[in-house]
């Protein structure tokens, strides 16, 4: 778990006031973008400039500075939408979320869950520029790019590398349709640029918020903004013309999934103006599932055997349960007005965002 100070990291302040290490550069391996086609990441011994913040929410945490070779990558397996591509300005995050299925993902090839995935981070200092490069040489018709589906753009190294705001501008000004799902309220430095975007074509935002429980929060999601706070920034950014919506992401069985918790939730979601509520449940993949387990027994030792139970088929809870507190949470958004019901009716949006 990274070791993270729970009080004193939200929201990152941007360390250029604090001490910063010397930067070093030294050849590591580290992961450098796959080009558009959609190739497997290929681990390549890179020159990357190594360094860490003396700051609240960075402390512990070591950053690898690279010029990555392309930004622009393929969903992966993504056939309804063949032309859809995703940004990672940076892989690892040190949100640190115990249960994030990135640990596994495929920059790490081989792997597992990787250890050291909420200390070690890389960052593409040359994300925006690339991009721009990348968007004037081929923009898809009809494609969307989906920003932070590996790691979270906006977790608290985006407060000194503030990669985004050029992300945005690239993006706004080829009108090119994207979405963003964040826990960062950082993203509310950025209003201004979604704002602009949302005007030129269809921008997305998602907030994600699996419950309000700050004892889950604090101790799965260590790095993040409390949920009350995303829920601000959820607020915030419907209040300004860019229309949010909650990832409720991810429903912890037996932990989260309560009908109170989930009314809580969902009632919280639609009174911060949320467009939509969404719900996921928790999904284990191989070297996340053993990381959680053992949280798990450390802590909630009588679940440990109903979640066995639960996930015995596999990485994902069985479909009667998915079904389940879909349901609910769906019943649930349309009493608060938030639901499926209500987007079916054609309630107009504020501006030109749609939900991610
Ligand atoms: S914020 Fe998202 S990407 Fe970052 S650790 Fe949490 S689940 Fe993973």
């Amino acid at each position: 778990m990274h070791p993270h100070d729970l009080g004193d990291d939200r929201p990152a302040a941007p360390p250029d006031t604090a001490t910063v290490s010397a930067p070093v550069s030294v050849p590591v391996s580290v992961p450098v973008s796959a080009p558009a086609s959609g190739a497997p990441d290929a681990p390549s011994d890179t020159d990357a400039v190594t360094r860490t913040f003396d700051a609240p929410g960075l402390r512990g945490v070591t950053f690898h500075e690279v010029r990555a070779g392309s930004i622009l990558e393929r969903l992966p397996g993504a056939r309804r939408a063949p032309l859809e591509r995703v940004v990672n300005p940076y892989l690892g995050c040190s949100h640190a979320c115990g249960y994030c299925f990135a640990r596994t993902t495929r920059h790490r090839p081989g792997h597992g869950a990787a250890p050291d995935f909420d200390s070690q981070i890389v960052v593409k200092v040359n994300a925006a520029e690339l991009l721009r490069r990348e968007l004037a040489g081929h923009v898809p018709a009809g494609g969307h790019v989906a920003l932070g589906t590996l790691t979270d753009c906006y977790q608290q190294a985006e407060a000194h590398y503030r990669l985004m705001p050029g992300i945005l501008a690239a993006l706004g000004e080829r009108a090119v349709p994207f979405s963003v799902l964040t826990k960062g309220t950082l993203i509310l430095r950025d209003l201004d640029l979604l704002r602009r975007a949302a005007d030129a074509a269809r921008v997305g935002v998602c907030v994600s918020v699996g419950s309000l429980d700050t004892g889950l929060w604090r101790a799965l999601e260590p790095g993040t903004p409390p949920p009350a706070e995303r829920l601000e920034a959820c607020a915030a950014l419907t209040a300004a013309g860019v229309p949010c919506g909650v990832l409720m992401a991810p429903v912890i069985p037996f932990l989260g999934d309560s009908p109170v918790v989930l009314r809580e939730t969902v009632r919280a979601a639609a009174e911060a103006g949320a467009v939509s509520v969404t719900p996921l449940v928790l999904h284990l993949r191989p070297g996340v599932r053993e990381r959680f387990t053992a949280w798990l027994s450390e802590h909630h030792p009588r679940l440990v055997p109903r979640y066995e139970a639960l996930y015995a088929g596999g990485s994902y809870a069985p479909t009667w349960y998915q079904r389940r507190i879909t349901g609910k949470v769906h019943e649930l958004a349309d009493e608060y007005g938030c639901g499926p019901r209500r987007r079916e009716a054609g309630r107009p949006a504020r501006g030109r965002a749609t939900v991610a």
